[in-house]
């Protein structure tokens, strides 16, 4: 599943058959298809599938409209134009499109081939409102790049997404293709063209491809070849620089894992996107053997690290789950009539707390930071619904009132699971969490081996305590609100308040501003948060929208530049701040002070028992 990161501020070529057609059943003969990055035209790519003989009248072609991980409906058919259905002799058949990403092409038994011209989604990010989450999305620049999550490219027909594809790209020289399809073995390579095989459709739009000139390195880490493959638009970022962080964090990710972990390959598609007039959904989806990165190229290169540090390690433990551990929902995916799992709580909840608690037991960071992690999502967790039952939330993620609510998996997901390991290392006296019970499943289950989705709870309940029940029926089928300071308690910590020095407008680079590109890019205060005394002093509230700064009218750019000389200001200097609340529109004025924040921490309690404290340490140690 995806994870987002946030930022800061936040020709008609026919493809000739041509030796005579050996006349194979479509359920037998695999699906020939051809894309050409040679001869892109108006920006987009010319695909034809060439199926074997269908022996119905009428043929559905489809596009997915979502795939796995995205927890969203994108309707990649609309990236699709002038689809041809044509016959043996090359003639075109009829068919109607009965919605943006279903094509129902009549003489069925007649149709040779579908061709068709596809639009990337990156470019339309700035355009449509519920843009394509660049991760899961392609981009088409001639000659530089392709991004080509499959699903957005090649389709299937009605019945056969069990039939092997064979895909033909030609591409120009230059360019090299990183992915974890196979390819197909070949007596002489040709420069201009790869082949490459998938076992089924699901396979197709399980391996996506990037095509960039070459800036990619290969590390081992135990028995996995990890290859990260960079398309950075000005050189700005190399493999060879981002290897090295990467190759730490892996090492220890599969040294947490243990034997859990059986992926032989990993590779890692990195697309930096420019400052301008490019990808905008900054993140990674995950995939069994690979992820999609997109990052903005103005981080810093220590910013950038960090941030696929977090985005890589969360996807990568999606090898575990939902990639391993996973319903018959997932493993029977239907791209074009998606049934929702209730187990988001694992599939992002389990994965999202993994990618935190392996940093802690690996020694990639200190207690003070996992704990300040997991505060920052108890508190990023309450701007959500925090009555919503998780299970009936995940199940109906695609429909409202649910889906604004997806985010929380993230948040409260992760939470989840640390109440629930802590609460299974209580009881094994510090032996089992929830790793363990990872690789319990995973034993169980697998790859092939799909849970029913309905019985998950009761299994878990099966293999640890018949007190782990309540936890779930509380609060992740239920919708009562957790204590954390119940749970931190057990392994000796508290929650206390602590005064901590913030900027004017950022906290850390967390800002206490925002824009809201429904209003006309408006910037105004965050709402539901906790405001630095500066802001509060001066009378500031939630939601309210800045009108001017000392005489400046605040737009983006203005902003940028107050804050730029806020850091240049002393306790003393004045400030005057004209802000729209509702239809009032107030004037809010004084010294700007020195700003400070009250921060809740947590903290080792004073009088922690022995037993507690050896708990914490097999909760954080392992
Ligand atoms: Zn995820």
């Amino acid at each position: 599943m995806k994870k987002v990161f946030l930022v800061p501020l936040s020709i008609l070529m026919l493809f000739g058959c041509g030796a005579p057609k050996a006349l194979l059943t479509a359920d037998k003969s695999p699906i020939v298809t051809q894309m050409d990055l040679l001869n892109v035209v108006d920006d987009k790519v010319m695909v034809s599938l060439d199926p074997g003989v269908f022996n119905t009248d009428e043929v559905t072609f489809y596009i997915p409209m979502t795939v796995p991980g995205t927890y969203s409906l994108d309707n990649y058919g609309k990236y699709i134009d002038d689809l041809k259905a044509l016959d043996y002799d090359g003639k075109e058949l009829a068919f109607t499109r009965s919605d943006e990403n279903t094509w129902n092409i009549s003489n069925g038994k007649n149709l040779d081939k579908v061709t068709y011209w596809v639009n990337d989604t990156y470019d339309t990010e700035n355009e449509v409102e519920d843009a394509v989450f660049s991760p899961s999305g392609t981009n088409i620049l001639s000659g530089e790049n392709f991004v080509l999550n499959l699903h957005g490219f090649i389709g299937y027909f009605k019945g056969f997404t069990e039939v092997p594809y064979e895909i033909v790209i030609s591409k120009p020289a230059d360019l090299v293709a990183t992915s974890s399809l196979v390819e197909k073995k070949q007596a002489k390579s040709n420069p201009t063209k790869d082949t490459f095989l998938a076992s089924r459709y699901f396979e197709v739009t399980d391996n996506p491809i990037l095509y960039a000139k070459p800036n990619s390195a290969t590390f081992q880490i135990k028995d996995i070849k990890v290859t990260l493959s960079i398309y950075s638009p000005q050189g700005k970022f190399t493999a060879t620089e981002l290897k090295v962080p990467m190759e730490r964090m892996m090492a220890a990710q599969k040294n947490f894992l243990g034997e859990i972990s059986s992926t032989k390959e990993y590779n890692i598609l990195l697309y930096v996107a420019a400052m301008q007039d490019d990808a905008k959904g900054f993140g990674a989806l995950e995939h069994h053997t690979s992820t999609v990165v997109v990052l903005p190229e103005w981080l810093p290169m220590e910013e950038m690290q960090k941030a696929m540090i977090d985005v890589v390690s969360h996807e990568f433990f999606h090898t575990v789950t939902p990639l391993n551990v996973h319903s018959k929902e997932i493993q029977f995916f239907d791209f074009n009539d998606p049934k929702m799992s209730q187990h988001l709580w694992m599939y992002e909840g389990t994965t999202e707390y993994f990618a935190n608690l392996f940093q802690i037991q690996q020694g990639l960071i200190d207690e003070g930071d996992f704990y300040e992690r997991m505060m920052d999502k108890i508190y990023n967790s309450k701007s959500y619904d925090d009555t919503m039952s998780f299970t009936e939330m995940s199940r109906n993620v695609l429909d409202n009132p649910y889906k604004p609510n997806y985010r929380n998996v993230y948040e409260k997901g992760a939470l989840i699971n640390m109440c629930l390991d802590i609460l299974l290392r209580e009881w094994s006296n510090g032996d089992k969490g929830v790793l363990w019970l990872m690789k319990e499943l995973s034993k169980k289950y697998g790859d092939n081996a799909p849970f029913e989705d309905d019985q998950l709870i009761n299994e878990i309940v099966g293999m640890t305590y018949p007190g782990i029940r309540t936890f779930f029926d509380d609060h992740v089928i239920g919708g009562k609100p957790i204590d954390y300071a119940g749970y931190l308690g057990k392994v000796g910590l508290t929650t206390a308040n602590e005064e901590e020095e913030s900027g004017y407008f950022l906290k850390g680079d967390i800002p206490y501003i925002d824009v809201d590109p429904n209003n006309g890019d408006a910037i105004f205060v965050r709402e539901g948060i906790k405001l630095n005394n500066f802001l509060e002093q001066l009378g500031a509230k939630g939601g309210d929208v800045f009108k001017s700064i000392n005489g400046i009218p605040i737009d983006l750019e203005a902003m940028r530049f107050v804050i730029g000389q806020s850091f240049g200001w002393t306790p003393g200097t004045e400030i005057i701040m004209k802000v729209k609340r509702g239809d009032e529109e107030l004037t809010l004025q004084g010294g700007v002070g020195s700003p400070m924040q009250t921060v809740e921490k947590i903290v080792p309690k004073d009088n922690a028992t022995e037993m507690q404290k050896k708990l914490r340490m097999s909760w954080l140690k392992g």
